[in-house]
């Protein structure tokens, strides 16, 4: 009997593309998941391209006027959208923006000979005063978190939705990861780390390494910072670092008036 494959695409907006090369990074699992799939359109590995798949694996932050079209046309092809890693599930690094003045942030990054300050001909510098999640623009079905993605979650991901199951995603925090693991907390080593609103999945990853948690898989939902920063302050460290380490991948979620260009529900 023909196994019919099922049409994947992956895309790309404002990241480092690194969440796209661990899923090419795979390579022990990649021939049997091209038994299974056909991937359409993969920029980073193919120059093909589709309107035609069933699912989509968007990486990157919405960060442009001229990605809300192209987002929103995504959307309408696929019947399934997974935020893939934290610049498209939470806005990543990209977010850090949002904290800034947008003109510091374009002076900063082109100089201030730039020709756009200089001609009022020129192109508009075309971005967004502050760098958005997908879930801004459309609605998302999963979330694959982490900067960059775990490929075994990406996988358990993968292979739920080619069996029509929902995938089960991770969404306790980091601290019970690294408890069950036996730990000893960096917060009695003099360390801070967030694991305690952070969203678990990696394992615990980095404080099971020694490293405090910097919270790139995002809030877990309804985190109680100022609880965790009252423990910090127990254990006589100083939580006002709480809000500096938060602003490294997390800024979306603490930015004020934050941009909604969702039209709709299906977006
Ligand atoms: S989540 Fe991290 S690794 Fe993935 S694209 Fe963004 S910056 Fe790169
Ligand atoms: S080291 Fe971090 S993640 Fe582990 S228990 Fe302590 S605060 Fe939680
Ligand atoms: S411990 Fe924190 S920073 Fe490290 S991988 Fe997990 S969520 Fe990311």
């Amino acid at each position: 009997m023909e196994n019919r494959k099922i049409k994947v695409a992956f895309f790309d907006f404002a990241s480092c593309e690194g969440c796209q090369l661990q899923v090419l990074n795979l390579e022990n699992e990649l021939l049997d998941i091209l038994k299974h799939i056909e991937i359409v359109e993969f920029r980073e590995a193919m120059s093909e391209k589709s309107d035609d798949y069933l699912i989509a694996f968007i990486e990157g932050s919405i960060t442009k006027p001229s990605d809300i079209d192209r987002i929103k046309k995504i959307r309408k092809n696929a019947k399934v959208v997974v935020a893939l890693g934290a610049c498209a599930t939470h806005g990543c690094v990209n977010s850090m923006k949002n904290t800034f003045d947008i003109e510091d942030v374009k002076r900063t990054t082109y100089g201030e000979g730039a020709k756009y300050f200089e001609d009022n001909n020129a192109k508009p510098f075309e971005t967004y005063k502050q760098a958005m999640p997908i879930s801004s623009v459309i609605k998302v079905d999963y979330y694959i978190r982490g900067c960059p993605i775990n490929t075994d979650e990406f996988l358990m991901v993968l292979k739920a939705l080619l069996s029509g199951k929902k995938p089960d995603i991770e969404d306790s925090p980091v601290c019970l990861e690294c408890q069950i693991k036996g730990n000893i907390c960096l917060y009695d080593k003099g360390e801070i780390c967030l694991g305690p609103v952070i969203r678990g999945g990696c394992g615990a990853w980095c404080p099971s390494n020694n490293f405090p948690c910097t919270g790139c898989r995002g809030f877990v939902d309804m985190p109680n910072i100022e609880r965790m920063k009252e423990i910090i302050r127990k254990k006589g460290l100083n939580p006002d670092e709480v809000d500096k380490k938060l602003q490294l991948f997390n800024s979306w979620d603490l930015t004020e008036d934050k941009l909604i260009l969702k039209e709709n529900k299906n977006g």
